[in-house]
């Protein structure tokens, strides 16, 4: 909030000086921007955000942001999928060649970032962490702690 205010309520209160604009661009931060930023960082850290992680509504929304990272053309209004009906960038489903490459939602929750096996494919070499080290000895993955 202080990051938006510094870069975007004041140079719009400069360049305008309208009252009714500003309070704008601050209500749709505090309705629109806010919860965008806090579910989409709960669907990349899932382990800080628990309470969030037995909602329905966030279930269908982190498997519907998966899809959308396993094929950026679709799926493309995470917090308001109202909007990918409506423009037919909806799916709702991975398929089977897809599944085979990046895994189901459950088995990318249980990897850190970066490390899966497409991230490794791209990724630099770097130190192994005990979660990969242990699930590609095929033993069991420890949980992490809660932060
Ligand atoms: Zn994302």
């Amino acid at each position: 909030m202080v990051l938006g205010t510094a870069l975007i309520l004041w140079p719009a209160w400069l360049a305008t000086g309208r009252v009714a604009f500003v309070a704008g661009l601050l209500a749709s931060l505090v309705v629109v921007s806010d919860p965008f930023v806090r579910v989409h960082d709960a669907i990349h850290y899932p382990r800080e955000f628990p309470w969030l992680q037995r909602q329905g509504w966030f279930r269908f929304l982190d498997q519907h942001h998966y899809i959308h990272h396993v094929d950026t053309s679709v799926n493309v209004n995470f917090l308001l999928p109202l909007a990918d009906l409506l423009f037919g960038t909806m799916r709702r489903t991975l398929t089977e060649e897809e599944l085979a490459v990046h895994g189901p939602l459950e088995e990318a929750k249980a990897t850190p970032v970066g490390t899966s096996g497409p991230a490794r494919l791209v990724a630099r070499p770097r130190a192994r962490t005990p979660v990969a080290a242990a699930r590609d000895a095929g033993g069991v993955v420890p949980a992490l702690p809660v932060a």
